[in-house]
């Protein structure tokens, strides 16, 4: 077999598998922890130290960025088909 070829192969195969891979992710598991607030969904002020709702967050999740973009095309596809 031609090495360039099989180069090429593996160069396509590679980045392909991994954006399955987080399709996948974003499929199983929508959200993710909220890094800002660690997953509680509160933070403390900083001069009062008092707990505060999370503005970033939903009670600690947010919803994955590939999730985020899979919504907005299937809700561009509904209202296309309506
Ligand atoms: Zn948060």
């Amino acid at each position: 077999m031609n090495p360039h070829l099989t180069a090429a192969i593996v160069l396509a195969t590679i980045p392909a598998l991994i954006t399955l891979g987080y399709a996948v992710l974003c499929w199983v598991k929508p959200v993710k922890p909220c890094q800002r607030c660690a997953g509680t969904g509160h933070i403390t002020t900083r001069v009062l130290r008092r707990p505060r709702a999370c503005r970033r967050c939903d009670r600690g999740h947010r919803l994955r960025t590939g999730r985020r973009v899979a919504n907005y095309f299937r809700r561009l596809r509904t209202e296309a088909h309506q």
